[in-house]
């Protein structure tokens, strides 16, 4: 049973990428965005409340927090294959999961890092915005807190890229792309 990391900015096509995985290859997501989401439209969540404000803005949701979220699932999921998508998203998340993980004697198999260049990345979601502008569930989701999910990425996500090539799990993909390449190149990489 594999247990998977992906990696790489918003907008760069990891969700997109998740969802293939989950209907053709039997993959279970854990999207920590999602499950903070489904926190924050929960009535009277004391953790909903905490963590909206944050989310709209762009910044991260403390440690904390996501940690606690997403190491009960390590364990509920320890017999399946996993794809880990916008978790870990700091240096602290990576070992958390690594200790997470090895609590119940499994190992990271790959972490798939999203190559895409921030001009055509800010394109892409601009164009997607646009797209949804009348039906967008999401907050987070404007040109406004766009630079800052990036500049975030920037500055907390990226040095993650290294601790993983050092281990020797990371793989590359190139984000620019079409879905269906992408997906080639993930599948030769996890088979
Ligand atoms: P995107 O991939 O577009 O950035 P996500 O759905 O993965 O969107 O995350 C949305 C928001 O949820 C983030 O901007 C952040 O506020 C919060 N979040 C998600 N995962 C984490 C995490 N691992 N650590 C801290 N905050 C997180």
């Amino acid at each position: 049973m594999k247990k998977i990391v992906l990696l790489g900015p918003p907008g760069c096509g990891k969700g997109t990428q998740s969802k293939l995985l989950v209907q053709r290859n039997g993959f279970i997501q854990l999207s920590t965005g999602d499950l903070l989401r489904e926190e924050t439209s929960k009535k009277n969540s004391k953790l909903g409340e905490k963590v909206k404000n944050l989310m709209e803005s762009g910044e991260l949701v403390p440690d904390e927090i996501v940690i606690d979220i997403i190491v009960k699932k390590v364990e509920e999921f320890k017999n399946k294959s996993v794809i880990f998508d916008g978790f870990p998203r700091n240096l602290n998340q990576a070992t958390v999961l690594d200790d997470s993980l090895q609590n119940v004697s499994i190992n990271l198999d790959r972490v798939i890092f999203f190559e895409i260049n921030f001009d055509i990345l800010k394109e892409r979601i601009e164009k997607r915005i646009k797209e949804t502008e009348n039906n967008n569930q999401r907050k987070d989701d404007n040109v406004e807190t766009l630079v800052n999910r990036i500049e975030v990425f920037k500055e907390s996500t990226l040095p993650i890229v290294d601790y993983y090539e050092k281990k020797g799990i990371l793989s590359k993909v190139d984000g620019i792309k079409e879905i269906e390449e992408v997906y080639e190149e993930i599948s030769k990489i996890i088979s």
